[in-house]
């Protein structure tokens, strides 16, 4: 008969890997978060995203990740990391959510894989899941007696918060589990539905991501309208509901020694070729890798940064009015209208392109 570390030797293994949390649960399948996955996604409150609304019974389904799945050992990382010191020089940057300042997957990977290590040395078989749409991570962590769910949809360490990247190893070996949940810690609180910038938490822990401007930055087509100036100047991921979360102004900070980047330089973001723009956002979900996304939300941003006065700011505005894409086209004439240079879009009402027309549709 094979045998089965405990959890504290796994904690052990994973501790000295850098996960800072470590619980287990069974591999049953997550039947109320399917129905849930569904219900959402027959509302249209997924919004067009995938990862694991894409295929509900896969993605709450631990068997069809690993067949014969018993267990499944949860991790948890910090990447709360000092704030930078001051922003780079010339302003026009894009800010950065905190998780993708550094490659914190890759840091929980390797502790993972140490964990898995420890079962398959006894014989068990493995497979490691981070950041992938086959399991519904936060739900797992939640079984598993990490944390409670936030209003804001996060899960929340006690006395830790929720800048936590999630991660799970399933295995056939049966995992001593605790089956503790823990109790919800947010009681009558409401920062985060209340500091949201565009209303998008619409029930306790219910977000609709068709105004999450995490979401947004990363979904296809147009980026909306009304949602552009709450935008501000980030350019991937938002903290906000995080940042207001009070168990997260209390959380413990680990120590850097990444390279944690929180700034994108919004002009290079624009002015760079394709492949090295695509090769800075490496780590940055971006829709199709298609590098015109990331133009798009520079453009956005820097209709909310930028001074209309600014030489090199009214250069690349006028090379995008003149872009081949007529999505960029449309982005920029909302940046122009919004730094006043209403004067850049001469000739522009001749744009065969209907986004074209829209935005200066939408012109005082
Ligand atoms: S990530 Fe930002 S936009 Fe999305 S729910 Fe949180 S605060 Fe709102
Ligand atoms: S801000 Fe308050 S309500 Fe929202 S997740 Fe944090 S503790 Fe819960």
């Amino acid at each position: 008969m094979l045998l089965v570390p405990t959890m504290e030797e796994l904690r052990e293994v994973g501790r000295a890997a850098g996960v800072d949390a470590l619980a287990a649960t069974t591999a049953d399948p997550f039947l109320e978060v399917r129905t849930t996955l569904e219900r959402r996604k027959a509302e249209g409150l997924h919004g067009g995203m995938a990862f694991t609304y894409r295929r509900p019974e896969r993605s709450t389904t631990p068997a069809l990740a690993l067949p014969g799945a018993r267990s499944i050992v949860v991790g948890a990382r910090s990447y709360l990391v000092e704030d930078p010191v001051e922003a780079p020089p010339d302003g026009l940057q894009g800010r950065i959510a905190r998780y993708a300042w550094d490659d914190h997957y890759a840091a929980l990977t390797q502790g993972l894989n140490a964990v898995a290590a420890a079962l398959r040395a006894c014989g068990w078989r493995t497979r490691v899941l981070v950041d992938d749409n086959a399991l519904v991570d936060r739900a797992a962590a939640h079984r598993a007696g990490i944390g409670w769910w936030g209003k804001n949809a996060n899960l929340l360490l006690p006395g830790l918060g929720s800048w936590y990247v999630l991660g799970s190893v399933v295995t056939n070996a049966v995992v001593a589990v605790s089956n503790e949940i823990v109790a919800d810690r947010c009681g009558s609180c409401t920062r985060c539905s209340d500091g949201c910038p565009t209303g998008a938490i619409t029930a306790p822990g219910v977000i609709d991501a068709r105004r999450c401007l995490s979401w947004l930055l990363q979904a296809e087509g147009v980026f909306p309208f009304e949602y552009r100036v709450a935008l501000g100047d980030r350019i991937y991921g938002c903290d906000e509901c995080q940042e207001v979360c009070p168990p997260n102004r209390r959380a413990p900070i680990r120590a850097p020694g990444g390279q944690e980047m929180p700034w994108a330089p919004l002009l290079s973001l624009l002015d760079t070729d394709d492949a090295v723009v695509l090769a800075y956002a490496h780590r940055w979900y971006i829709w199709r890798r298609e590098v015109r996304y990331v133009r798009r939300n520079a453009l956005v941003v820097l209709g909310n940064v930028g001074m209309g006065d600014d030489p090199k700011v009214e250069a690349v505005l006028a090379r995008y009015l003149a872009h081949p894409d007529g999505l960029l086209r449309a982005h920029a004439a909302w940046a122009a209208g919004r730094l006043g240079r209403e004067d850049l879009l001469m000739g522009l009402d001749q744009d065969p392109d209907p986004l074209v027309q829209a935005e200066l549709g939408r012109l005082p």
